[in-house]
């Protein structure tokens, strides 16, 4: 596999050499720019599979970079991960509400600028599989990824969106342990208000929608004190 392209939006030489550096110690090919104008031209020219943006930048602000990416359907889903000087909630927020991935606030630990650079590639890299995979067949159940269609034995079933994306990702992972926090990242990634009893109420609204008897659930099975399992085996 080639590697992985990723962009670093930096004004601040030392910063942007930084991640510069630990992210081509993790082996991916690291793009560097000190403003919005030369990251846009990078972007259209390298095609990047993820960008490191700071929000305060000379020019273009990390902000504005944003909005132009995600207004743009070439780069509408492009991984961004923000970087704020300041601690305040108002950055953090602003940073998801613009539609960056995930954010980091300065100073940063570069093992956790990493970490965050790694889970989101991975959250991209499943939604393009995800994308690739048209329908789920097995037993009764009928799952098209396309049209958001769930049929247990021919039948319709009426789920929220985030009801079908936690469907999806079980029906993906089948016969895995999954815990909470992985289920979170997974079908929450990057949402705020979300903590592990999110995961709960969903995974019960989901088994009475699509188990025979939601009380004594076959298809989607609790593992005690970690999290939950998709049972493909009983399906069938
Ligand atoms: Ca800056």
């Amino acid at each position: 596999m080639p590697a992985k392209k990723i962009l670093v939006v930096e004004d601040e030489p030392d910063i942007r050499k930084l991640v510069q550096y630990h992210l081509a110690q993790e082996r991916y090919k690291v793009l560097e720019a000190e403003d919005g104008e030369n990251a846009l031209k990078l972007i259209q020219r390298e095609q990047p599979n993820l960008v490191v943006l700071d929000l305060m930048l000379p020019g273009l602000s990390g902000q504005e970079i944003c909005r132009i990416l995600r207004s743009k359907p070439d780069t509408a889903t492009l991984p961004i991960l923000m970087l704020t000087a300041k601690a305040g909630e108002a950055d953090k927020v602003l940073g998801l509400e613009t539609g960056a991935d995930d954010y980091l606030t300065k100073p940063f630990s570069p093992r956790e600028l990493v970490a965050r650079v790694k889970a989101i590639l991975r959250r991209a890299e499943l939604r393009t599989t995800a994308e690739g995979k048209e329908s789920y067949h097995n037993g009764p159940l009928r799952i098209d990824f396309a049209t958001y269609e769930v049929l247990i034995a021919d039948k319709t079933v009426r789920l929220t969106l985030k009801e079908f994306d936690l469907l999806r990702f079980l029906v993906q992972n089948p016969n895995r342990v999954l815990t909470r926090d992985q289920l979170l990242d997974r079908v929450w990634g990057g949402e705020t208000f979300v903590t592990p009893r999110t995961v709960d109420v969903h995974v019960r609204r989901l088994r009475k929608a699509i188990e025979k008897d939601d009380r004594k659930p076959k298809w989607i099975l609790t593992v005690r004190g970690v999290g939950y399992k998709f049972d493909e085996k009983a399906v069938e």
